[in-house]
């Protein structure tokens, strides 16, 4: 080695460290996808979770719900935040395990709130919204958006939201009510990722949102398909909530579940076929930037 490479390499590593540290926060965003519409953003050092639901089985109506710590404890290790869009059990039945120990933040409906006060988090953790809040968390921001419930097949109407009013004295089965549906718009430096937990919108209040990634729920659609699209125009769409939420991720995916999926991206791309559609594995990553590079 040359003399004073040494020390231009030693230079060239710290100055690696600084470009990392400083990093903008679009480029530290990577996303895992959970199942369902479960995912962990890691943005650095934070952790933020949206809908994470791993123990992947049904509540019994009148029984104490009981999370399948193990299987959580396997996947989350950490999470400074977690965003609910509502309050099905697919949804939010693993939050108060997960909110509990690892002393995270919580943003969701009334509803979410209640549920979650029951494992005993403290009501300072606990942020309830409506719609319409614009959240600051230091290094992201959030946009709350307010949504509605996708239609489950056969049926065409939406029924009134449900809500709980006041934490239970115990999680029941039949506690998982709707509470409200919400996207979230998340903005990490200058990207913003909308999050859908359930394949609806208000028409009215996509104009504007303008994500670089779109999460979108399949299946019950309940909205127009190309009308949204031309209202959002996202770059990328990762399509999620499309397997089998009662089943470990083994066989959480059967043939009409991945085609149900394969359908939607088909539909996304006869809008418009720009969009970089993409179906996710389980818990596999994606850097934000990576995707969008595409
Ligand atoms: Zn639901």
């Amino acid at each position: 080695m040359k003399p004073g490479a040494g020390l231009a390499l030693a230079t060239l590593f710290l100055l690696g460290l600084c470009v990392c540290a400083g990093a903008a926060a679009e480029e530290k965003a990577v996303l895992q996808w959970l199942g369902v519409a479960g995912w962990e953003i890691r943005l650095g050092r934070t952790t933020i979770l949206i809908d994470p639901f791993l123990t992947r089985r049904s509540p019994a109506r009148d029984r104490e719900w009981q999370t399948d710590e193990a299987a959580v404890l396997e996947v989350i290790k950490g999470a400074d935040y977690i965003f609910a869009g509502h309050s099905h059990a697919d949804h939010i039945a693993d939050v108060p395990f997960i909110a509990k120990r690892f002393g995270s933040k919580v943003v969701g409906s009334r509803t979410t709130v209640n549920l979650v006060s029951t494992a005993g988090v403290e009501p300072s953790r606990l942020t309830t919204i409506q719609g319409g809040e614009k959240l600051d968390f230091g290094d992201f921001s959030v946009e709350v958006v307010e949504s509605r419930h996708g239609i489950p097949q056969g049926q065409f109407e939406v029924s009134e939201t449900k809500e709980i009013l006041a934490p239970p004295a115990r999680l029941l089965g039949r506690h998982f009510v709707e509470g409200g549906s919400f996207l979230y718009l998340f903005t990490f430096g200058r990207r913003r990722v909308l999050h859908q937990s359930t394949a609806n919108f208000l028409a009215a209040r996509l104009p504007g949102l303008n994500p670089d990634v779109a999460l979108l729920a399949e299946p019950g659609r309940g909205y127009n398909l190309k009308d949204a699209l031309q209202a959002l125009k996202p770059k990328t769409i990762i399509v999620q909530h499309f397997d089998e939420w009662r089943a470990p991720f083994s066989q959480a995916l059967p043939q009409p579940h991945r085609r149900r999926a394969e359908r939607f991206q088909r539909d996304i791309l006869s809008v418009d076929g720009g969009i970089n559609v993409i179906l996710p594995e389980f818990l596999k990553t994606y850097a934000l930037e990576e995707i969008l590079a595409r």
